[in-house]
């Protein structure tokens, strides 16, 4: 029984040891990172093979870099679905795209009133940057008259205005930029070598050159991905290094809300403890860029405890309001916590 018991003790003592010198390892990932050096794939991959059982130390470590680039400030954005549904793509995650059978609404592109007024909305409950999103591949003639007043008269109400309209040439962007646009976002969802896997209607590349060619006019921009489709840690990996590559300013990251219709509607939703682990991998491999939580954060995060946890996390910012095609929450519920636990919404 004795020997047993001996045994088993320093089973529980050799795992004790393992814990140590794996926080010991973090801490070292840590300071290196806070030191200004970039991280080593040697030390991504510590990370990637973290346990989610014990994720609080990755969440604190990342919470403190974090502070460190970005203060106690937090920063709030929305976004105005501006023209939805019948998207020629094939996202497999989409509740847009036209080649599912989904429930979500189709409208043409909203009035500029209409536009105005959730601008309005947005920035009385604090959000700083206010996107103006369509589906689709790309916009007409048209739409993009549309979207030129609407940029223009947006701007007026304080909001800094941002845009998200799909794959554009140099010369729209330029258009855009020269109208009031600020920001441009727009997502390459995923890695390149996954991509295939989530969509086919375009490749990679294009979303790239979007992305490169908003970056060289001095766009503001926000270029992110969803996480949740079935993608490795690996895969994640490679999204970050391809953001850093390209020097964009901000990441949004989104979660799957999987959508009754879409190829990923039975796919299961991240738990709590690998969307923190990948918000903290991300601000590891990015220290010093904007990491902004939107679409899935309720579908992911739905206690108060875990929205607390992210809010003390890594991710320098929330998308307040509703997402694209699904109802966020109360923006007065966001502005409390992040007052509870003394951020300071910038
Ligand atoms: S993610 Fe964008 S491009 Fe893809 S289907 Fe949805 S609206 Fe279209």
């Amino acid at each position: 029984m004795d020997l047993i018991k001996k045994e088993s003790d320093k089973i529980a003592d050799l795992a004790k040891l393992k814990e140590l010198n794996k926080l010991k390892e973090l801490d070292k990932i840590e300071k290196h990172v806070l030191a200004g050096a970039q991280i080593t794939d040697e030390q991504i991959e510590l990370l990637c093979a973290w346990d989610e059982k014990n994720i609080e130390p990755l969440n604190n470590a990342a919470y403190r870099i974090r502070e460190h680039y970005f203060g106690k400030s937090i920063t709030f954005c929305g976004i105005v679905n501006a023209k939805s549904g019948v998207c020629s793509e094939d996202c497999k995650f989409c509740a847009q795209s036209k080649h599912y059978k989904t429930k979500s609404t189709i409208t043409p592109f909203l009035s500029t009133a209409e536009i105005v007024e959730k601008a309005v909305v947005l920035y009385d409950a604090k959000a700083s940057r206010y996107g103006i999103v369509t589906s689709g591949k790309g916009l007409d003639e048209n739409d993009l008259v549309k979207l030129v007043t609407a940029i223009k008269d947006v701007k007026k109400t304080g909001m800094i205005v941002d845009i998200s309209v799909g794959i554009q040439d140099k010369k729209t962007l330029s258009l855009l930029k020269d109208a009031g646009a600020e920001g441009y976002h727009h997502n390459l969802e995923t890695a390149r070598s996954f991509f295939p896997k989530i969509c086919t209607s375009h490749d990679y590349e294009e979303d790239v050159q979007t992305v490169a060619d908003a970056v060289a006019l001095g766009f503001y921009v926000c270029s992110g991905g969803i996480f949740g489709l079935g993608e490795s840690f690996a895969d994640r990996v490679e999204l970050a290094k391809t953001l850093a590559e390209l020097q964009v300013n901000s990441v949004p990251i989104n979660f799957l809300h999987p959508i009754a219709g879409t190829p990923l509607a039975e796919r299961a939703i991240l738990s709590v403890a690998e969307a923190l682990k990948i918000v903290a991998l991300y601000r590891f491999m990015l220290p010093k860029k904007h990491l902004r939580i939107c679409g899935g954060r309720h579908t992911v995060f739905q206690t108060e405890e875990s929205q607390r946890q992210l809010f003390l996390s890594g991710a320098s910012g929330m998308m307040i309001g509703d997402y694209l095609t699904v109802a966020g929450d109360s923006v007065v519920k966001d502005n409390k916590r992040a007052e509870t636990l003394g951020l300071l919404i910038n």
